[in-house]
């Protein structure tokens, strides 16, 4: 069977792992943490960058420093995971969901601004599958609106919009190192700040609402709670893991691009003749090859494809559930305007296999059965 995805493993990550524990080092901020923070400021160009525990408490961090109360409203594509939603509703933000471009099923900028109310603070992008949401056009909004933008980068951490990182144009940047994503501390993310005014703030939230940060520094000679806060930095041996991977990141990146390629070249034929959609990646654009999606006609072929494709040795996965028509999306949120395309494409998505050192051979038999479903 050929596995829809594999945590990235380079080599390294046991033997940085046994440093820190020979190193009694393994709780958070420790020296490989330190080393994944500096190696992704300096290679993203970014302001300031923490690992978190997770993606979704890198989300829950920048919805806490937006300062969100109730009845403010978060705008956001329904195409997404929950945890998009979840670190908002935590914060007792209502949700407002905006359709998606069904070329980047990223949230479409043209139908944002319908969506603004005067209780509107923030707007959060998806990157979907590591291609970047049309920035200038939303960070424009915002600004002439006061918003704050919180980008939600899970997927695309080494991809970039016109040259810059992303997660380096919002406010607020969400990494997630969850063993599904490129780069894998198994469960992990990093918030990047853009602005040098949250660092503080950013640190006393992280750190159990105390600033024992600034007195490591030396800059308080005790430490105390002063904010409100929660416990978002990871034990150093996640970061250990990760920080093989950093090393490798171009390594893992070609490896994915090179298996991303493969799958366009050789599906082209196929949407060429009007049987299938490819992704589009906007030439604004350089994507991280996070997913390789292909489009099918509806539901119903949708559900054959992947039937036979399992039946065949192949795992192939779709999601999202749209979130507004999910239990909690109804209860947290509303959609704004009509949904033309999040329901619509959502259901005729499926992604092909896609990892690093993906085999040379199992993309060809992928590929070659995607080919033979279509009696080619
Ligand atoms: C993976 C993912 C998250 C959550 O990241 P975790 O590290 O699993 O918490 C959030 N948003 C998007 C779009 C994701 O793909």
């Amino acid at each position: 069977m050929i596995n829809f995805n594999e945590p990235p493993y380079t080599g390294n990550e046991l033997k940085y792992m046994k440093e820190s524990v020979e190193n009694s080092k393994i709780c958070g901020d420790g020296p490989f943490t330190k080393k994944c923070n500096k190696w992704l400021e300096d290679r993203f160009n970014a302001q300031k960058v923490m690992l978190t525990t997770s993606g979704t408490s890198a989300l829950e961090m920048a919805m806490l420093l937006c300062d969100l109360k109730e009845g403010d409203e978060v705008i956001l594509p329904s195409f997404t995971f929950s945890s998009t939603a979840t670190a908002a509703v935590l914060t007792k933000a209502t949700l407002v969901f905006v359709d998606i471009r069904p070329d980047t099923m990223n949230i479409d900028e043209k139908k944002i601004e319908a969506a603004i109310t005067d209780r509107t603070k923030v707007i959060i992008t998806v990157h979907y599958a590591g291609v970047a949401c049309e920035m200038d056009t939303i960070m424009d909004i915002a600004k002439r609106h006061n918003l704050k933008v919180v980008e939600d980068a899970a997927q695309g951490v080494m991809s970039t919009y016109k040259g810059k990182a992303l997660g380096t144009i919002g406010d607020f940047g969400c990494y997630s190192f969850h063993e599904t994503k490129n780069y894998s501390m198994g469960e992990g993310g990093a918030i990047v700040i853009n602005n040098p005014e949250y660092n503080e703030r950013a640190e006393i939230i992280r750190e159990k609402g105390t600033n024992r940060a600034k007195f490591f520094r030396g800059q308080v000679d005790k430490y105390t709670w002063v904010d409100y806060g929660s416990s978002y930095f990871p034990s150093d041996l996640n970061a250990a893991y990760l920080w093989a991977q950093l090393e490798k990141a171009d390594e893992i990146n070609q490896d994915r691009l090179n298996s991303w390629n493969y799958y366009y070249n050789n599906l082209k034929e196929l949407e060429d003749k009007g049987l299938i959609e490819l992704p589009v990646v906007p030439k604004e654009c350089e994507h991280n090859a996070h997913m390789f999606y292909i489009k099918l006609k509806n539901l119903q072929e949708r559900t054959r494809f992947i039937k036979y494709m399992k039946e065949n040795g192949v795992l192939t996965v779709f999601h999202y559930i749209p979130l507004h028509s999910a239990p909690a999306g109804e209860k947290f949120g509303r959609f704004d305007s009509k949904d033309e395309f999040t329901t619509n494409e959502s259901e005729r998505l499926v992604r092909l296999p896609m990892y690093y050192s993906l085999d040379d051979k199992d993309r060809e038999k992928t590929v070659g059965l995607v080919r033979k479903y279509y009696g080619e």
